[in-house]
């Protein structure tokens, strides 16, 4: 008989909850290195205009392609200051390189990120964002743009946030 139970007991980091990656980000903001990082009103526009599918779509391809090799290129130094929020995501929850996700995350270096660690990493940027996005108000930062195109009815209330 195979045993049907979970070959771990411990809560895998995908199936980390809300909760949990909120007492995360609470812990990393609490460096006023971190805490400096906030979306600005552009980039609060920007990820509202393209969606949360879409930006969760690119900080999984930003992850896969600059974090995700056992040693990546220029590690330490391969996520810009700005350009995207989810860039600012990445400093401001430690996420941003291989040494802050082993500091910050107990991800350890000089492996390639497993698929269950790429989802965590997503999560807890996207999570940050979520939590950027609540404290600046949609009215400021959607008044200068005409309706998005990217925008659809029947939007969940998570998706709403954006
Ligand atoms: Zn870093």
């Amino acid at each position: 008989m195979p045993d049907p139970r979970p070959r771990s007991s411990t809560p895998t980091l995908a199936t980390r909850s809300v909760e949990t990656l909120d007492g995360a980000l609470d812990r990393i903001g609490r460096s006023s290195f971190r805490a400096k990082f906030h979306l600005s009103p552009a980039d609060a526009r920007y990820a509202r205009d393209r969606g949360r599918r879409e930006i969760e779509t690119h900080a999984a391809r930003f992850i896969g392609e600059r974090l995700a090799a056992a040693d990546p290129d220029n590690d330490g130094r391969q996520t810009p200051m700005r350009g995207h929020p989810v860039f600012l995501a990445q400093h401001a929850t430690a996420t941003c390189c291989r040494g802050c996700l082993a500091k910050h995350h107990g991800i350890v270096k000089h492996h390639p990120l497993t698929d269950e660690h790429q989802v965590y990493v997503v999560a807890v940027i996207m999570r940050w964002i979520e939590r950027e996005l609540r404290r600046l108000p949609h009215d400021s930062c959607r008044a200068p743009l005409p309706p998005s195109k990217h925008r659809r009815p029947g939007m969940s209330s998570d998706a709403a946030l954006f």
